[in-house]
């Protein structure tokens, strides 16, 4: 059978390979298809559902748009005023036993007093280490002392990193921060901690959306749907492409030729994969990628439970944890998000343990009804910070009791552990590196486009609307040779709203 014989071919129906399908159908003047080996749309932007109907994304994910078109986009998905709820960010990091409010650095007017003298003395060291600074900081390590000092760094930052990086702040560089982390203004952190006063919501992500049904992957099936159905084709892996050939082959055996790819697998993949290369070349990029490029594994751990949302969690969305009395470093409370995130109150499920094992099996086993409220934790692992997914769900719950997420008698009704990976690209020193030596390569002398949360591999565009806005712009950079601002300008793009394109069908 012939290869079938595209202009543009997309690898992925993630965010990225959805933007790179919508501005090809937008356009209309280039032939296209899209693959994934998934069987329907989302990648790491999907919602899993357990047995007893509770709901859990891959992690905490909530919308913030920096751009007109992406915001164009999901209107036409999801058109309704009931397909989304608005939300106000209640966000608060758990630092000895108390709930300090986000950001923590604005904050320390809440915690314990030998505490607020060490902040306060590091931010006065830091300013004076700006002061006399003659260079920019070079690692994360290096930038958290400049802007926060020691205080901060040993009682927030430096812990709290290495739980959500699984890699120390040390080995992490610092430009992927961009403008966009102030310095805590010294005057107002000793007014604040003197007058006792809590500093307002913060920063551009004070409200947010949540789709109302399905989670996030929600969002992306219904993108998928406004895209034509037999471009896209599920359950095909990609196997090897021949670079020179233009060709992909998949995992049926069947191949499609093109003239541009655009990619969104992960990038060590994709080199480890090529094949119409030389050797040296092929050689160089599979060890830039390996030696350069570093992510972690991401577990997602659901709890469903049952009983009215307690007082002490209220209209809490996200919480953060720097401490080792538990692993996680990050509990959404996914109930409060969207009601149906967890079963009707009327459905009956059993109790499946308490919170506290050593409480003994609940005496009754029969299904009762709800309500019910729901957790969503997630932890980070690496060769650096290993994890044992053994006991990972029980050492979890055990952290929610621990944090007061959860009471010892607490009636668990559903739980849900999966692990991602990679799930977080890691902005390691040498990324910028290796992204110069790669990505060049691939595009001017193959026509391929790796683009993507792992195809591009930059976390500070590696968010949903970064990630469908790298595939718009890529198919624009393919077809007309426009620049890909969200690639390479990344403080550009987050720095200001995005109006230049426009979903106009
Ligand atoms: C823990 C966590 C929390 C996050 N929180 C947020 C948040 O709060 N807000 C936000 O906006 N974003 C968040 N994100 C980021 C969001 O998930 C990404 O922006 C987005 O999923 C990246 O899209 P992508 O298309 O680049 O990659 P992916 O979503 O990874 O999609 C890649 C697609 O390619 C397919 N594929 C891979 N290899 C092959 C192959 N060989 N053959 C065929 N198909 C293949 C996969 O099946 C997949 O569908 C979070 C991510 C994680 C992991």
């Amino acid at each position: 059978m012939p290869a079938q014989e595209v202009d543009v071919l997309v690898i992925g129906a993630g965010p990225t390979g959805l933007g790179a399908a919508k501005r090809l159908n937008q356009l209309k003047s280039a032939s296209w298809a899209l693959v994934d080996a998934n069987e329907e749309a989302g990648g790491l932007a999907s919602t899993d559902e357990t047995s007893e109907g509770f709901l859990f994304d891959v992690g905490g994910h909530v919308i913030f748009s920096h751009y007109a078109y992406f915001d164009d986009v999901l209107k036409q998905a999801l058109p309704k005023p009931e397909d989304w709820y608005e939300h106000q960010r209640v966000s608060y990091v758990r630092s000895r036993d108390v709930w300090v409010p986000y950001p923590y650095q604005n904050n320390i007017s809440v915690i314990p007093t030998d505490d607020q003298v060490k902040c306060i003395e590091g931010m006065v060291d830091a300013a004076e280490l700006r002061a006399r600074a003659t260079a920019a900081p070079k690692t994360f390590d290096e930038w958290i002392m400049r802007m926060m000092g020691q205080g901060l760094a040993d009682i927030f930052m430096r812990p709290y990193n290495f739980k959500v990086w699984a890699v120390p702040t040390t080995l992490m560089q610092c430009k992927w921060l961009g403008e966009r982390v102030a310095a805590p203004n010294l005057k107002t952190v000793i007014s604040n901690t003197l007058t006792k006063k809590v500093a307002g919501n913060w920063g551009p992500n004070a409200t947010f959306k949540f789709p109302a049904r399905d989670g996030t992957g929600g969002i992306w099936k219904a993108v998928a749907k406004t895209l034509p159905q037999d471009k896209l084709h599920f359950k095909q892996r990609v196997t090897k492409v021949d670079a020179d050939g233009h060709m992909v082959h998949l995992s049926d055996g069947s191949e499609i030729r093109y003239k541009h790819l655009i990619t969104t697998m992960g990038l060590d993949y994709l080199v480890k994969n090529l094949d119409g290369i030389d050797h040296a070349t092929k050689d160089l990029l599979v060890k830039t990628a390996k030696d350069k490029l570093v992510y972690s594994s991401t577990h997602v751990i659901g709890i469903g439970i049952r009983g009215e949302l307690p007082n002490r969690i209220g209209d809490k969305c996200w919480l953060y944890f720097p401490e080792d009395d538990c692993p996680f470093y990050r509990a959404t409370i996914f109930s409060n998000y969207s009601p149906y995130n967890c079963p009707a109150s009327d459905k009956a499920l059993p109790t499946l343990q308490y919170a506290d094992p050593s409480l003994g099996q609940p005496s009754n086993s029969e299904p009762q009804k709800g309500p019910y409220w729901s957790l969503m934790m997630e932890v980070s692992e690496s060769h650096l910070k290993p994890v044992n997914h053994e006991t990972l769900l029980a050492d979890t719950i055990r952290g929610c009791v621990n944090t007061q997420l959860l009471m010892p008698d607490s009636e668990i009704v559903s739980t849900y552990h999966r692990t991602f990976t990679p799930g977080y690209p890691t902005p390691s020193l040498e990324r910028d590196e290796a992204l110069q030596e790669i990505l060049p390569v691939l595009l001017e002398r193959f026509q391929i486009l790796s683009r993507g949360r792992f195809g591009s591999w930059k976390y500070e565009v590696g968010n949903q609307d970064h990630s469908f806005m790298l595939g718009v712009e890529a198919v624009d950079r393919a077809l007309f040779g426009a620049p890909e601002m969200t690639l390479d300008s990344p403080d550009f793009v987050n720095g200001r709203r995005n109006t230049e394109r426009r979903l106009a069908e």
